[in-house]
């Protein structure tokens, strides 16, 4: 069974990673899926073809999440595109690690603005659209970090806590015009975004991991197709945990 059939879904950040994963998962569930890419353009280029191969229109688009005048001008254009938004994903994300001691202004401003900003920028573009249909799902990627806080993470940690909030106020700000949001707060995912740590750590913490396996990004991906699907049409304000029991 198809779970998001003509629906249009626009995602952050798809050219690696969980965010090329959730886009193919949704373009297999049969939805119609604009997604941005900023510095990986032959990999967002020819992520287009690929998800064209499952049947539905797909279109890339090179955007800077970070930017409020890009997010906006990249709304304008999906709804002039695919005449219609169902489904936001805000997904694209970087860190810039270090413990606090030797972290740099330039470091926190860089996370804060393309993690937290950028979540913004996107769900006040894209609210008029969803707001005159009286529907749509919004899905924010946040993190175990954004829950429990982790060393050498206090500008991640922070972006991450801070889309927490955000959810929770859109949901109520929105609720009553049909239109949900929802966090996903991710374990440890493998994707070149942890590909970079080193081996040692890792096995330590698959070890403490009740499911004793790092997440894939179809696990993610899942999660995000049940809030973007009719499945969740009673699930807003919610931060789901997708995290092998990391936290529990
Ligand atoms: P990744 O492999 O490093 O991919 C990051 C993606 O974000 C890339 O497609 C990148 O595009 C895009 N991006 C970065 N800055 C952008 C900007 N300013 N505008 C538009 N796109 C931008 O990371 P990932 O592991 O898939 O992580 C995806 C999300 O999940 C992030 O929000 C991350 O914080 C969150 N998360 C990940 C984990 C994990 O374990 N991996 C755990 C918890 C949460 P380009 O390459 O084209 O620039």
């Amino acid at each position: 069974m198809k779970l998001l059939e003509g629906k249009v879904a626009l995602i952050t950040g798809a050219s690696r990673g969980i965010g090329r994963g959730i886009a193919e998962v949704f373009a297999a569930h049969g939805a119609n899926v604009a997604f941005t890419y900023l510095s990986s353009v032959e990999k967002g280029q020819a992520l287009e073809a690929e998800l064209a191969a499952y049947g539905i229109t797909a279109k890339g688009y090179r955007s800077d999440a970070s930017d409020y005048e890009q997010a906006h001008a990249l709304a304008d254009a999906v709804v002039k595109d695919f005449g219609r938004l169902d489904i936001l994903v805000n997904n694209a994300g970087i860190t810039r690690d270090g413990l606090l001691m030797r972290m740099n202004k330039d470091q926190w401003d860089a996370v804060i603005k393309t993690n937290l900003d950028s979540v913004f920028n996107l769900t006040h573009a894209v609210q008029r659209t969803m707001l005159r249909q009286r529907s749509g799902s919004i899905i924010n990627m946040s993190s175990v970090v954004g829950i429990k806080g982790n060393a050498g993470q206090a500008n991640y940690a922070a972006s991450k806590a801070g889309i927490i909030g955000f959810t929770k106020s859109v949901a109520l700000e929105l609720g009553s015009r049909g239109i949900r949001c929802n966090a996903i707060a991710p374990g440890f995912i493998e994707t070149e975004m942890t590909g970079a740590l080193d081996a040692k750590v890792v096995e330590g913490w698959v070890e403490s991991i009740p499911l004793k396996r790092a997440g894939t990004v179809e696990d993610i991906a899942n999660a995000c197709l049940y809030l973007g699907s009719d499945l969740s049409t009673y699930v807003t304000g919610q931060v789901l945990s997708v995290n092998g029991g990391m936290l529990t």
